[in-house]
């Protein structure tokens, strides 16, 4: 079957890999001038780095076939996520654990020590928190909320912590051990050469075309057996419905020679630092050895029309929305939305890869009479 994929990100490559390898011919169109999507990183001409183009991006995953997957096409280096944050005139390691505990509170605890002093700060009066606000009181107090969740929270989601739900915060943010690794997972990399270089592998196939600058128009559909849509779902239906709530970032480009601030992510949690953090990308690499280096201050805000949409909100008014554009796509033959954009879901690229490893199967696996659905991963 003659197939067509909208996006040449993660979704769209390894979906049209996987058709290809059975036999199917793929053709793979992106509106921008490159592959990968967001993952898409560009080797600076000042300086040498690799630089994570639409932010910093960790392959980190617990799924030994995904792990597998990516490492047949690309050698992963060891990596390890380790942030830090500049808040109220200290730095403190991040996520919280005994270390930011013990500097922010000037004490020497130990683990079992920690929990019940953490536990007596908790405010123990709500019983049944609603909102982010209430969740973080009630596990953390309110001088750890302040320092480290408070204004990173409001710049990064542009409104208070008291309209954000309790579910954003589901377990205790907190490690009572000395473990900074920023993920737990059991694979965690960075790919040698970049994930544009990967993603170009994965879609290196003599059944894929592949073709750039090349926007999505519906007179395009009918010539194909079949449409894997990763643009926004709300685009496929040209926002006739209004436009699902993203927010963007802004990327404040700088470059600095030797080392600038000593590690890859440095976030700021102070409300009067406008942006939420700086990234130095050549800590991704370290592998390699640069002289010059290139830094990210990151900026949100809200997304507007001719923004990259980042961050789905999936806030009550979203949801809503969402679930409209949900059975509008539902009644469409011989599409089928996948990926961040096309589901509406913050996505990390091992679930990217995982789903989309799924989709192909599930296409691959249907009896041929029965109709592909429009959504393999419910967005709701
Ligand atoms: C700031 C940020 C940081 C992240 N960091 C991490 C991380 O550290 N670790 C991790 O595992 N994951 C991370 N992710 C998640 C990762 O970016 C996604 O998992 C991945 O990009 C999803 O791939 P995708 O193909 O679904 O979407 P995308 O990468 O967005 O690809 C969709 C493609 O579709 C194209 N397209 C859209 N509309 C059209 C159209 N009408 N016509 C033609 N083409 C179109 C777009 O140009 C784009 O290239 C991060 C995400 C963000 C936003």
């Amino acid at each position: 079957m003659d197939i067509l994929l909208v996006g040449a990100g993660l979704s769209g490559a390894v979906i049209g890999r996987a058709l290809a390898e059975a036999g199917h011919h793929c053709t793979v169109i992106d509106s921008r001038s490159h592959l990968g999507g967001n993952c898409h990183m560009v080797r600076d001409e000042e300086t040498g780095v690799n630089v994570h183009v639409y932010g910093p991006h960790i392959f980190h995953t617990d799924h030994a076939e995904v792990w597998g997957y990516v490492n047949r096409f690309e050698t992963f280096q060891p990596y390890k996520n380790r942030v830090k944050t500049t808040a109220q005139g200290q730095v403190f390691s991040l996520p919280i654990n005994l270390h930011t505990i013990n500097q922010f509170y000037g004490k020497t605890m130990r683990p079992d020590e920690a929990r019940a002093f953490i536990e007596s700060q908790a405010d123990t009066s709500i019983t049944d928190p609603q909102t982010f606000e209430e969740q973080a009181l009630r596990f953390v107090g309110p001088d750890l909320y302040e320092a480290f969740f408070k204004g990173y929270t409001e710049k990064q989601w542009g409104c208070s912590p008291t309209e954000l739900p309790a579910s954003i915060l589901k377990r205790l943010p907190v490690r009572f051990n000395y473990d900074d690794n920023y993920f737990f997972h059991r694979f965690q990399g960075m790919p040698e050469r970049g994930y544009t270089a990967m993603i170009a592998d994965i879609l290196d196939h003599p059944g894929i075309d592949l073709h750039l600058e090349t926007p999505f128009t519906p007179e395009m559909a009918g010539r194909y057996g079949h449409v894997f849509w990763s643009g926004p779902l709300d685009g496929f239906f040209g926002y006739e419905l209004g436009r699902l709530g993203y927010r963007t970032l802004d990327f404040e480009r700088f470059t600095a020679t030797g080392d600038w601030q000593g590690c890859a992510v440095m976030n700021y949690g102070d409300r009067d630092v406008p942006y939420t953090r700086i990234t130095e990308h050549k800590h991704f690499s370290p592998w390699e050895s640069h002289e010059g280096s290139v830094l990210y201050r990151e900026y949100s805000r809200a997304c507007g029309p001719e923004d990259i949409p980042y961050y789905p909100i999936r806030l009550v008014e979203e949801k809503a929305l969402l679930a409209d554009y949900v059975a509008r796509a539902e009644r469409e033959e011989g599409v089928t939305f996948v990926g961040r954009l096309g589901t509406y879901r913050y996505l990390d690229m091992d679930v990217t890869i995982r789903e989309s490893l799924d989709t192909a199967a599930a296409f691959l696996g249907r009896d041929a009479n029965q109709p592909m659905p429009s959504f393999v991963k419910a967005p709701l």
